[in-house]
C-alpha cells in the first residue's frame, strides 16, 4: 500500500537565469562526487561510452559493465541507472553497453560472430580490439571489483550446460563468499517473491573448465580484484523486476565499498514492484513519510545554500522504518539512502526531492519538497 503525501512549497524562480534547473537535471547538486565520461571504440559500430564517477574521500575503486551480450536488456539497463549512482568514497566506472552494436542489434553477439564474453583469456592478450578497449579501461583504473550483469532464460541448477539465471558467480575468495551470499539473501528476501526464483551464489568454472576467457575471470585472475559475474533471468520477468534484481545486487556488493548510509540500506524493500509479496496475512499499516529541513523555509534559498532533510520524523504505527530513500533530482528514481541527507543548492533554480521511506513489511509512503533558490 502507498500513499503519497506532497508538500509543495512555493518555488521561485532566478532573476535573469529562469529556466535553468526547471527540469530538475541540475538538481544533481551532489557536491561530493566528480563526473567524467569518454568513449571507447570511437567512430566505430562498438563506440560506446565509459562513465566514471570519483567521490571526494578516497576509497576503492568498483567497476560494472553490462551488455556484453547484447540480448541481456536487464543487465544494460541496470548498468546504465548504475552509472548515475552517487557515490560517498572511492570510484564507480561503468560501461553499461559494453557491446553496443550487439545490442542495438538485440542479438547475443554483434554482426562479426564473437561471443564478447569469451574474449578474454586469462594470461594473454583480449582477443579482438572491442576486448582490448574494455581490457584498457581495467588496466587504467585498477579496480578492487569487478562486477559484470548478464540474463539468462533458465534458472542455474548447478550445471553451467543448461540456464543459469538467478545466481551470482564470484572469484575463490572468502570475501566475495561472504557477500555474494548476503547479498543473495537480501535479495531474495525482499525482491523474490515467487518460488524457484531465489538468487544462489556459485564459483567461478576454474581456468581449465569451459567457459573460459570470461571477463570477470581475467579480472579475477590477471588482476587483484574481487569479481562477480550476476545473471538475472528472463524467464517470465517483466524488465523492471530485471532491472530492480541487478541494481539491488550489485548495491548490495558494493555498498560499504562505495556507497552512503551503510547501515540502514540493507535491509529494507522498496515495495515498489507491485505484487511482490507485500500482501501477507496480517493487515500491515504503512508508515508515514515526513521531511523536515533546515532551514524551515526552503524557498528563496541564496545560491549555493546548504539544506538538511530529515526523515526521522517518518513514523510506522505498527513497526519500524527499515529504509530511507531519496530521489534527490526528481527523476523517480531513489539514488541515495540514510536517514537525513544534506543538499547544496549549487545550480540556480528548483529542487524537487521525494523521500520514499519503507517499513518491515515492505510498504511504503513518500513526502516530497521542492527547495528554491532565488
Ligand atoms: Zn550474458
Amino acid at each position: 500500500m502507498t500513499s503519497t503525501r506532497r508538500t509543495f512549497l512555493t518555488a521561485a524562480g532566478c532573476a535573469g537565469l529562469l529556466g535553468l534547473g526547471v527540469a530538475g537535471t541540475s538538481g544533481k547538486s551532489e557536491a561530493d562526487v566528480s563526473r567524467d565520461s569518454f568513449t571507447i571504440r570511437s567512430g566505430t559500430d562498438q563506440a560506446t561510452k565509459v562513465y566514471v564517477t570519483t567521490a571526494n574521500q578516497s576509497g576503492p575503486t568498483v567497476m560494472v559493465t553490462g551488455g556484453m551480450h547484447g540480448n541481456e536488456e536487464g543487465g544494460y539497463t541496470a548498468a546504465g541507472k548504475i552509472a548515475d549512482w552517487d557515490i560517498s568514497s572511492g570510484r564507480l566506472v561503468v560501461i553499461p553497453r559494453a557491446n553496443a552494436a550487439a545490442d542495438r542489434q538485440d542479438s547475443r553477439v554483434a554482426d562479426g560472430g564473437v561471443d564478447l564474453n569469451r574474449q578474454f583469456p586469462t594470461g594473454s592478450e583480449p582477443e579482438t580490439k572491442l576486448a582490448r578497449a574494455i581490457w584498457d579501461v581495467v588496466e587504467k583504473y585498477e579496480p578492487d571489483t569487478v562486477i559484470d550483469l548478464h540474463e539468462s532464460q533458465e534458472i542455474y541448477d548447478g550445471d553451467m550446460v543448461g540456464g543459469v539465471g538467478q545466481v551470482i558467480f564470484r572469484s575463490r575468495d572468502k570475501k566475495t563468499e561472504n557477500d555474494a551470499t548476503a547479498a543473495a539473501d537480501y535479495v531474495n528476501e525482499n525482491y523474490v517473491s515467487r518460488d524457484g526464483y531465489d538468487f544462489t551464489v556459485d564459483v567461478f568454472s576454474s581456468s581449465s573448465n569451459e567457459p573460459t576467457g570470461l571477463f570477470t575471470h581475467k579480472a579475477a585472475r590477471d588482476t587483484d580484484a574481487i569479481a562477480y559475474l550476476v545473471e538475472a533471468t528472463s524467464e517470465d520477468t517483466p524488465l523492471d523486476k530485471r532491472v530492480q534484481w541487478h541494481t539491488k545486487v550489485v548495491q548490495q556488493l558494493v555498498e560499504d565499498d562505495i556507497l552512503t548510509g551503510g547501515n540502514d540500506g540493507g535491509d529494507g524493500n522498496d515495495g515498489g514492484d507491485g505484487g511482490d509479496g507485500n500482501n501477507g496475512d496480517e493487515q500491515n499499516k504503512p508508515p508515514v513519510a515526513r521531511i523536515e529541513t533546515t532551514p524551515t523555509d526552503t524557498t528563496g534559498l541564496g545560491r549555493g545554500a546548504t539544506v538538511t532533510l530529515d526523515a526521522t520524523a517518518s513514523t510506522d504505527d505498527d513497526g519500524d522504518i527499515s529504509e530511507y530513500m531519496w530521489d534527490i533530482d526528481g527523476d523517480g528514481t531513489f539514488e541515495k539512502s540514510g536517514e537525513s541527507i544534506e543538499m547544496t543548492l549549487s545550480h540556480c533554480g528548483r529542487y524537487q526531492v521525494t523521500l520514499q521511506v519503507t517499513d518491515d513489511e515492505g510498504a511504503t509512503d513518500t513526502d516530497t519538497v521542492v527547495l528554491s533558490t532565488v
